[in-house]
């Protein structure tokens, strides 16, 4: 049994094609949110996405704001602005599958969130401080969030031993021990953890094992569809930083 756990997409499709290609046969797929907002293909990364049939698909931020669902006064203006011209590509039946994407999901003994299980839209589960307060917030032994940009694993006990984090490096593999883990695997389209390759996950529920891994994708050719729509050139540029 192989998921593939992707997250924060941000309508890079050179990127999600690339992890598709390198995750090979999977049997679920699981996306934490962020499907659109920042990146030049919010259409057809949404068409790919939901032919899919991700069996796990939850709602971020930046998906609501393109559909109205929060206010724009809470981005910085490059957002603001990436957010608008996203709203103004989604048909109504983009609109109509992103407005129905619940904010948590359950799979198994497994949450599923975007930002964090206490507040599954907003809060950043930056490090083990504030992984430490959500640990309360959900009953499984495992949660899946994004959201951050940054890869991440944090077992409950470390969180509240205060403990770090860590940070995997591309092709590490986390094998469970007994414990409650909150693991991030990273962001597809738009990594900021100085890594400019797509980020994402294969978790083997029946031996309890998370691989993280990195793809390489041509930034290039996303690079250029960013110029192409007139999309805010810092966000153009800190892709091919990964930041
Ligand atoms: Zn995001």
């Amino acid at each position: 049994m192989v998921i593939l756990v992707i997250s924060d997409i941000h309508a890079n499709l050179v990127a999600l094609e690339a992890v598709l290609a390198d995750a090979g046969t999977v049997d679920e797929i699981w996306s934490l949110g962020d499907i659109v907002g920042y990146g030049p293909k919010p259409r057809e990364c949404l068409d790919l996405v939901r032919s899919l049939n991700p069996t796990i698909s939850v709602v971020g931020n930046h998906d609501y704001a393109a559909i109205g669902r929060i206010s724009l006064a809470d981005f910085n203006p490059i957002a603001r602005s990436a957010s608008q011209w996203t709203a103004t590509q989604l048909d109504l039946d983009h609109v109509q599958y992103l407005e129905g994407l619940p904010l948590k999901q359950t799979s198994g003994d497994v949450t599923i969130v975007h930002g964090s299980p206490r507040f599954p839209i907003w809060e950043y589960v930056y490090n083990a401080r504030v992984a430490a307060k959500n640990f309360s917030a959900f009953d499984s032994e495992l949660c899946f969030l994004g959201h951050t940009h940054v890869s991440m694993y944090v077992t409950e006990r470390e969180a509240l031993d205060a403990g770090e984090g860590h940070h995997p490096d591309a092709s590490e593999a986390l094998a469970f021990e007994p414990n409650r883990y909150i693991v991030n695997p990273g962001s597809v389209g738009q990594p900021r953890d100085g890594d400019p390759r797509a980020a994402y996950a294969l978790y083997d529920p029946s031996n309890k094992r998370i691989s993280f891994r990195r793809v390489t994708y041509n930034v290039e050719v996303t690079q250029a569809q960013m110029r192409e729509v007139g999309l805010p050139d810092p966000l153009v540029s800190r892709i091919a930083r990964g930041m």
